[in-house]
């Protein structure tokens, strides 16, 4: 019997796969036999001995996502190294922390540049890839404050929950041609965009015990959502938003 999850021959690309939940995702989709290429700013080299070590192809491509305009190239390239664009995976991201009333527009402008702008930019340029290729499977990260509202964090919410909207409306446009659109809502995961709320005690422990599953999430619990999203046994999921959260959004 064939494995729907097996993504031999596949081509995917995860920005920010560097570290922390890109790296978890890139080396997962690489188990399952995809060939990765990571693009983002920072050597992703050690991303790409474990991708190798499994004997899969691995290319970088530097990009700073804080330019949207970079996105078509970053598409290009993926494709001129590796051959096709099977599978995106929107992972770079960034937050800034404030109070609301103190919020400066750099710290706005700068977080909704990558998370969003640059995000979508992407799905369309991998999208006129993989329209004439016959389809393709983007997945967008984004956030329990895709759902929730958080606090002290503005314009990471105001992305995270524009990530959600997209990622349907993009499903409703793209469905038709091939394309799946769906989002993984990772709940607290412990990687450098969390290392402050870790490194606070109380904030910590608050978190702790709001978690059923009584853990912070490593990166290698995403990789079983993202080769499911990423494979034809999710050739008919369109448009959802996946929490992967350890029990969090129940609570
Ligand atoms: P992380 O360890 O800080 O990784 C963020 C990644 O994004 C890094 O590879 C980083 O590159 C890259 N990046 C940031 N700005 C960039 C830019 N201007 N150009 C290119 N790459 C850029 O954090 P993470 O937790 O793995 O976050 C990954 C995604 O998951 C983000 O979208 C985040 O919002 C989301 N998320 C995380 C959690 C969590 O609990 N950790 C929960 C929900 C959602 P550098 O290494 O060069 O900075």
């Amino acid at each position: 019997m064939s494995n729907p999850f097996n993504l031999e021959g596949k081509v995917a690309l995860v920005t920010g796969g560097n570290t922390g939940l890109g790296q978890g995702m890139a080396v997962a989709l690489a188990e399952a036999g995809a060939d990765i290429v990571v693009a983002g700013r920072s050597s992703a080299a050690d991303t790409g001995k474990a991708v190798e070590a499994l004997g899969r192809r691995f290319f970088e491509v530097k990009a700073d996502f804080s330019d949207p305009s970079c996105v078509d190239g970053v598409v290009a390239e993926t494709v001129e190294k590796a051959g096709s664009i099977d599978i995106l995976v929107n992972n770079a991201g960034i937050i800034r922390r404030n109070d609301a009333i103190d919020f400066t527009e750099d710290d706005w402008d700068s977080v909704m540049d990558v998370n969003i702008k640059s995000a979508f930019f992407l799905c369309q340029a991998a999208a006129k890839r993989m329209i004439p290729a016959g389809g393709g499977k983007i997945i967008n990260i984004a956030s329990m404050l895709s759902f929730q509202g958080g606090i002290r964090v503005a314009s990471y919410t105001s992305s995270k929950s524009a990530i959600a909207g997209l990622t349907k409306l993009l499903a409703n446009e793209w469905a038709a041609k091939g394309i799946n659109v769906n989002a993984i809502a990772p709940g607290y995961f412990a990687t450098n965009n969390t290392a402050a709320l870790q490194a606070d005690e109380d904030r910590n422990k608050q978190i702790l015990e709001r978690i059923p599953a009584g853990r912070w999430g490593d990166p290698k619990d995403l990789g079983g959502a993202a080769v499911f999203l990423a494979s034809s046994a999710a050739d008919y999921v369109q448009g959802t938003v996946l929490a992967v959260d350890g029990g969090w959004l129940a609570r």
